[in-house]
């Protein structure tokens, strides 16, 4: 090793030496003194490594001193007593986007949450008999209710609900499904897996393209127990396709003696005009499927749940299932499906509460009001804060996300921010940093933020993070321009 690079070692303060120094006081007011200490060594050790890796030596005298390493110390103190699972606030323009918690709830349902979270409650418990009850009673009559299903089960999500439809109604004989169903949702989960999973055995039948009732007939066998449709809920076979309708194939499954299961995937209970494209819940089963299934959080707008509608045969059956147990929902999201589900007793309620139905349905005119205000609270941060990026709102193609509505375009707007050439992907990175971070699209040199899946009290949060972004991207990458906002404070009315 060098004898300089030695020496410059040598000058890195002690842990002792650290822990007596004026600038760590209100560390050690505010973190155990193990986490300190802690803090402290894997900082060093970020200074060791520094230095060993051969930056320059006009640097060491910062890379060693008590206030660089104090610092370090500090942001990681800072970093371990922050939560993990955090809000962020969506810019993307994707509404239902998986990586950002699909949807987010009413206020209605998140009430019905801390509710029944903060007190014992009747999860279990028959008020009315005074004896043990059941988890499923409490959201199924509102389901067959708001849907005309004979019954319902809720699971702990689609891929659930989907599983426990195959172990449950088709056991370990063939399930005939179209090849241009054979889809996969999600990284994971594929159909031909989750067959396979569950015991049965696939038998696929017509093409990608093109799949005729005549197709299913050909292949029916004694050892038939299923006939599938899955929603190809996040792709679109377009040009010279044919499917068969859930209709023919609840003939045909009548006819046999067979049961039709129908993973609808999104699951619309109410009629939008972004929606045009989606199967309804309501015409599944009036077609006569014994059992369909659909997520809670996509176009429904609630928790991660998988819902099951369909016959009273079908649904007990599944109902007695152990895989059920395996796969039963919690009382959270119990809470929160129940708080949703109330408020499409009145679709115009449900369209006006729920935000993911609220955020599919605003207008471009109403999309443009918000990114004006975007616009308009951003520059006011800008100027506060001595900085410069030029700025406009344009029109912006969103997404209904969370593989639905694939084709979909939603019109909307964005704020467009050029921070100056080559700074966007230092700016994106730190909008990842800030403490409420953001998430937009880069498009090349620029940032959109769009405003389809922003709250309008988020906006002013929204100018704040960017421009302490933009402040910290232009001097990366050890700077600290701005302090960082309070959530809670700046958040204004979005988390009332
Ligand atoms: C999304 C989806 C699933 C999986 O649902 P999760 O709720 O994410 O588990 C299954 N099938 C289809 C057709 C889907 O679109």
């Amino acid at each position: 090793m060098d004898e300089h690079v030695r020496q410059a070692l040598r000058r890195l303060p002690g842990v002792d030496e650290l822990l007596a120094h004026d600038e760590l006081a209100p560390h050690l007011d505010r973190y155990p003194r193990e986490h300190v200490v802690e803090a402290l060594r894997a900082a060093l050790e970020t200074a060791r490594g520094r230095l060993l890796s051969g930056e320059y030596p006009e640097t060491w005298g910062e890379i060693t001193s008590v206030p660089t390493i104090v610092r370090e110390a500090g942001r990681l103190l800072e970093s371990w007593a922050r939560p993990h699972l955090r809000r962020v606030l969506n810019a993307s323009g994707v509404v239902i986007h998986t990586n950002l918690g699909r949807s987010t709830l009413a206020p209605a349902a998140l009430e019905r949450v801390v509710e029944v979270a903060r007190h014992y409650n009747n999860l279990e418990y028959d008020l009315e008999a005074g004896v043990r009850g059941s988890r499923h009673d409490h959201v199924a009559e509102l389901l067959t209710r708001l849907t005309g299903a004979e019954a319902a089960l809720v699971v702990n999500n689609n891929a659930g609900a989907t599983l426990l439809m195959l172990a449950g109604l088709a056991g370990e004989g063939e399930v005939v499904v179209s090849r241009g169903q054979l889809v996969e949702i999600g990284g994971s989960f594929r159909i031909p897996d989750i067959m396979r999973m569950s015991g049965c055995r696939l038998v696929e039948v017509g093409t990608t393209n093109k799949t005729r009732i005549d197709d299913y007939r050909a292949a029916l066998t004694t050892d038939t127990t299923l006939l599938l449709r899955v929603h190809t809920s996040n792709f679109k076979v377009v040009g010279f396709t044919e499917e068969t309708s859930i209709a023919e194939l609840v003939e045909l499954g009548r006819e046999w003696g067979v049961p039709v299961a129908d993973d609808l995937g999104s699951g619309a209970l109410v009629d939008l005009p972004a929606f045009r494209d989606e199967p309804p819940v309501t015409a599944s089963l009036r077609a006569g499927a014994d059992v369909v299934s659909f997520s809670g959080d996509k176009l429904l707008g609630g928790p991660q749940a998988g819902i099951l509608l369909g016959t009273h045969d079908a649904i007990s059956r599944l109902k007695k299932h152990p895989l059920t147990r395996a796969l039963r929902v919690d009382k959270m999201t119990l809470a929160a499906l129940e708080g949703t589900l109330q408020l499409y007793r009145d679709p115009a309620a449900a369209v006006r509460e729920i935000p993911t139905l609220r955020f599919l349905d605003r207008s471009p005119a109403e999309t443009e009001a918000l990114a004006a205000e975007l616009l308009a609270a951003l520059e006011a941060r800008f100027a506060a804060a001595g900085l410069e990026a030029p700025s406009h709102v344009e029109p912006s193609t969103a997404r209904a996300g969370g593989g639905s509505l694939p084709l979909l375009e939603l019109a909307s707007h964005a704020v467009v921010v050029r921070p100056g050439p080559g700074v966007v992907v230092s700016l994106e990175a730190a909008l990842r940093e800030a403490s409420v971070p953001v998430v937009g699209r880069v498009a090349q040199d620029a940032l959109l933020l769009d405003v389809l899946a922003l709250e309008s009290e988020e906006l002013p949060l929204v100018a704040e993070s960017v421009a302490w972004a933009l402040a910290r991207s232009r001097c990366m990458p050890d700077c600290d321009p701005a302090p960082e906002v309070d959530a809670g404070a700046a958040g204004g009315g979005a988390d009332a």
